[in-house]
């Protein structure tokens, strides 16, 4: 099934191009930048996926902790590094009413240092008008940033959609501790789009005919995996199950420091990737290097991660 996959295809008719340079922000420490190209993961019946990398960059050793030693952890690094990028998504549906779906939306200017999205959408001939709707696999800040721009919409059409249990955590968050970044930048984008954000989804819900919300919270009280089905073929997109893919593969009990209850957190990663291994469904996540996407398998007390080229 990957051997067809190809670079970008022109997506939609070329439309207006954006009137302004979009000079969006996001989370890494500065890198030099990388001119990544829109990467098709997936293609079956009427869905093609594209990897978009709005960052590169790396995670630190100091972020992790969990049973392994400080030695056996270091392995996995280089120099204390591991690399990792920000993804984010892009789902078209073909059919009589084309749709666009972007799966997360990157820091944009909540972060430090350039976000690709803007360009990447653009690279694909799109136009953040487009943009029908916007899966969230949850709230944290380098995955809805790039949904403001100057504080507005960033996508002027789109739908939010996003787990009961994510929204609900966040917003009564912002009662108690208003101050709170995270907090704050959530009521922001929910009263920028107002009456557009959807009825939450629950977990196990097709909220999109062939795409199923599963159940993935610890990294976040809703943090949600969509998976994806067309013409009998199936995807993973997996959100923040992992951070330092180099690591946590092989060491899946080991947690990121934003990983907010990471006794859920582990026991979500090992469901997931024992659903993708056993059902050999390829998996494809936000901070696994770009275009974060390949095939799991076991591989002793851990997982085994192949990425499809770019
Ligand atoms: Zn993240």
């Amino acid at each position: 099934m990957m051997n067809d996959l190809t670079h970008s295809h022109m997506i939609h008719p070329a439309r207006r191009l954006l009137g302004a340079t979009l000079l969006l922000l996001c989370l890494l420490p500065a890198q030099t930048a990388r001119a990544a190209e829109p990467f098709v993961i997936f293609k079956a019946g009427s869905m093609t996926v594209y990897a978009l990398e709005d960052h590169a960059g790396s995670m630190d050793i100091s972020l992790f902790s969990g049973p392994a030693s400080p030695e056996q952890r270091q392995k996995y690094f280089i120099n204390g590094k591991s690399p990792s990028s920000i993804n984010a998504f892009l789902l078209e549906i073909r059919g009589a009413e084309p749709r666009l779906y972007l799966v997360d939306a990157g820091f944009g200017q909540l972060g430090p240092g350039n976000s690709g999205l803007p360009g990447q959408l653009r690279a694909l001939g799109a136009v953040p008008p487009d943009i029908d709707g916007v899966l969230l696999t949850h709230m944290h800040l380098d995955h809805i940033g790039g949904l403001l721009q100057d504080g507005k919409r960033a996508f002027p059409r789109a739908a939010i959609f996003v787990s009961g249990p994510e929204i609900n955590y966040w917003t009564a968050l912002a009662g108690r501790e208003p101050n709170n970044p995270n907090a704050a930048a959530v009521k922001n984008v929910l009263s920028a789009y107002g009456a557009d954000v959807k009825a939450p989804f629950a977990f196990g819900e097709e909220i999109l005919p062939g795409v199923q919300a599963l159940d993935a919270a610890g990294h976040t009280p809703g943090h949600t995996v969509f998976k994806l089905e067309a013409d009998g073929k199936r995807l993973l997109i997996i959100g923040d199950l992992l951070h330092a893919a180099a690591l946590q593969f092989p060491l899946p009990d080991e947690c990121p420091r934003y990983d907010m209850d990471t006794q859920a957190a582990v026991k979500a990663r090992k469901r997931i990737l024992n659903l993708a291994a056993e059902q050999n469904i390829p998996a494809a996540g936000m901070h696994i290097p770009f275009p974060g996407t390949g095939s799991v398998s076991k591989d002793r007390a851990g997982y085994a991660f192949a990425p499809i080229g770019r």
